[in-house]
């Protein structure tokens, strides 16, 4: 018998059949990234109930030198959760591990395990009138475990950070079977090394996480939504800069081109442009209070008619119920979508220093296009964050093979671009294993060598999601 092979058998003896899965059928939908470009393959998936069984589990692939994949709702976008496609590694889904172990308003913190799903977690807090306020298209599937290990960040970062701001600690399996407990919340803690920061984006590569404590803020009593038609992406800037030198309150900032509303309005049915006329860019504004009686609406209503009569917009409105503010999301939300529709897309999630974006994007976008004849390029989402989705589309009359053909040359290009900028080729997605190779090309010698020796150190067998992040 092969090691994987007895890996298996003396999983299924240990744990039984409600852990150890390995009917193709059941197996099938999970090797496949999220995108279905990436296919893999696992002789089994574990999905371990308990972090005893976790533990179990990691110390048989130690013993039997098998790689672990570790998955939660398989949403990543750089591929991070699918297997290798030889069968060599086993998948482990932390999917059945889906308790909330407490929720404490009083704490402000929820321990969840890691299979929880970010919307069952909104809920839970949402009742007890609280809220977890990081939040993704992908909320409905992906799981705490998936969100600690990419380090996701969303549409809410530019008031509550990304999971790492929000993380409060973290129990993890090490890849030697012990367990790292830092569940316990504390403010301040200064015992050497974070370990719980260390497992935050690691992409499963040092441990398998079985559950976080995640803060808690309190619940919204009201929010504005508004659409604001911009000159340029520096224009959406200032706004921003103008609106939180008078308010608190913004929490999300998208900007949105032209090209990719009216996309939206030809591929996504019931949408509908929110303004009249016609604008080079757009932005998206989310306002929130915590005070019912705070009228957050007027306060927003206020500063976009000040910032009209400074010249920073060229039109506004504020959604007039949840119905429209969940309409202009709803555009925001169905980019990617509407651009899959309307043919070939090639996806940089990409970061600069906030203040350089506006003008990297429109250089960028214009190098791309004289270097490549016939493709779209733009960007769009989390301005304020200096972090843009710098999507390259394709001519309309490219070859069905163009991504192909010409994707890898024009990643490199925008690659190139952004780490020139002094900027990240991931600012949220990860690195997975999409990204590695061009991580090994751009990252500098040190921070390559410090992951490498990290990773060596806590995981000398390399069990855990080799293949994955570490050139
Ligand atoms: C529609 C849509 C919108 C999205 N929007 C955003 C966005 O705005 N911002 C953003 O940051 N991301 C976004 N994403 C990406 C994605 O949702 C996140 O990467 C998410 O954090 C992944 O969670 P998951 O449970 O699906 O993890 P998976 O995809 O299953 O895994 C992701 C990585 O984490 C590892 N992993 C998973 N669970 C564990 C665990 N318990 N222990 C150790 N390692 C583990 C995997 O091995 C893999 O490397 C979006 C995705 C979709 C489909």
């Amino acid at each position: 018998m092969t090691d994987t092979v007895q890996f298996i058998a003396d999983a299924l003896e240990t744990l039984g059949p409600k852990v150890v899965v390995t009917e193709p059928r059941e197996i099938e939908p999970w090797v496949t990234d999220w995108r279905g470009r990436v296919h893999g393959a696992s002789p089994a998936i574990l999905a371990p109930a308990s972090t005893n069984e976790v533990v179990s589990i990691v110390k048989l692939a130690a013993k039997h030198g098998v790689p672990l994949v570790p998955q939660g709702g398989n949403t990543g976008m750089a591929a991070g959760a699918t297997p290798p496609a030889d069968g060599s590694a086993v998948l482990l889904s932390l999917r059945r591990m889906r308790q909330v172990r407490s929720i404490s308003a009083d704490n402000r913190l929820a321990v969840a395990e890691a299979g929880v799903i970010l919307a069952d977690l909104h809920a839970r807090a949402h009742d007890l009138g609280m809220r977890f306020p990081l939040t993704l298209g992908s909320r409905g599937s992906c799981t705490i475990g998936g969100l600690t290990s990419t380090n996701a960040g969303g549409t809410q970062v530019l008031k509550f950070g990304t999971m790492r701001a929000l993380v409060a600690g973290v129990e993890a399996v090490l890849p030697d079977g012990n367990v790292h407990s830092g569940l316990g919340g504390l403010k301040k803690d200064n015992r050497g090394y974070n370990l719980d920061q260390l497992l935050i984006g690691a992409e499963g590569t040092l441990g398998i996480v079985t559950a976080v404590a995640l803060r808690l803020v309190p619940a919204v009593a009201d929010r504005a939504v508004a659409w604001a038609g911009v000159d340029s992406p520096a224009r959406a800037l200032d706004l921003l800069r103008f609106l939180e030198a008078r308010t608190t309150a913004v929490e999300g900032f998208e900007l949105v081109p032209e090209d990719s509303l009216q996309l939206v309005l030809k591929h996504i049915p019931d949408t509908r442009a929110p303004l009249a006329g016609s604008h080079c860019w757009h932005v998206l504004i989310e306002a929130t209070t915590a005070d019912g009686s705070h009228d957050i609406a007027a306060e927003i209503e206020r500063l976009l008619a000040a910032a009209l009569q400074q010249g920073l917009i060229g039109d506004a409105v504020i959604a007039a119920n949840e119905a429209q503010a969940e309409a202009f999301w709803k555009i925001r939300d169905t980019i990617s979508e509407a651009e899959r529709v309307d043919g070939q897309t090639l996806a940089h999630d990409i970061s600069v220093p906030v203040a350089d974006m506006p003008r990297f994007l429109t250089d960028a976008a214009a190098e791309v296009e004289r270097a490549f004849p016939g493709v779209i390029a733009s960007g769009f989402g989390h301005l304020g964050d200096g972090n843009i989705h710098f999507h390259v589309r394709a001519a309309s009359h490219a070859a069905s093979d163009w991504y192909d053909r010409e994707g890898a040359a024009i990643t490199r290009m925008v690659d190139d671009l952004v780490t020139a900028a002094g900027g990240s080729i991931s600012a949220e997605h990860g690195i997975g294993q999409l990204k590695r190779a061009e991580l090994e090309r751009l990252a500098p010698p040190g921070r390559i060598h410090a992951l490498r020796a990290i990773k060596h150190a806590l995981d000398p067998l390399g069990i855990m999601n080799p293949g994955k992040l570490v050139p």
